[in-house]
């Protein structure tokens, strides 16, 4: 498997090097919009240090991420009035990884909707509504 690389695209955010649409952050994990949403309020879960995915992660870093992806997943339930959570997860390109950065996609969901086809970017107006809804949500607990 290839090493970590410092210079992918969530490794920049986390050094603020590029923008994003913050929701949650904690010691270990940070959260942020999904640009290219596949579901209104679809988000990210990465962790602060570096790991390719699932296979080079250490257990605390797997946990630390699934723990935020848990209570991320309350707050999505209320913040997007949901019905239910898709949790995605993808590990090196045979298993459709594009950014070489461990996350986990986490999708609101409605009963019988269908997810959006990828590569389509969100407005801006409306990641930045939907970071602050989360936002909200979370302050209100
Ligand atoms: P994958 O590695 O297959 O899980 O796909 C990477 C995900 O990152 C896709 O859902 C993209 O829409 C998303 N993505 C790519 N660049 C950015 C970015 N700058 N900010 C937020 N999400 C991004």
């Amino acid at each position: 498997m290839a090493h970590y690389d410092p210079n992918n695209i969530f490794a920049k955010i986390l050094r603020g090097e590029l923008p994003a649409y913050r929701v949650y952050e904690d010691d270990d994990t940070l959260v942020f919009m999904d640009i290219m949403p596949r579901s209104d309020g679809h988000m990210l879960v990465i962790p602060k240090t570096p790991c390719r995915n699932v296979l080079d992660a250490s257990p605390a870093q797997l946990a630390s991420v699934l723990a935020t992806v848990q209570k991320m997943s309350h707050a999505a339930m209320q913040a997007f009035d949901a019905q239910g959570i898709t949790l995605q997860q993808f590990n090196e390109e045979a298993g459709g990884q594009e950014v070489f950065h461990l996350h986990f996609h986490i999708l609101p969901r409605h009963d019988g909707d269908t997810v959006r086809p990828p590569g389509e970017m969100a407005d801006p107006a409306v990641l930045q509504a939907h970071a602050e809804k989360m936002r909200a949500t979370l302050e209100i607990g």
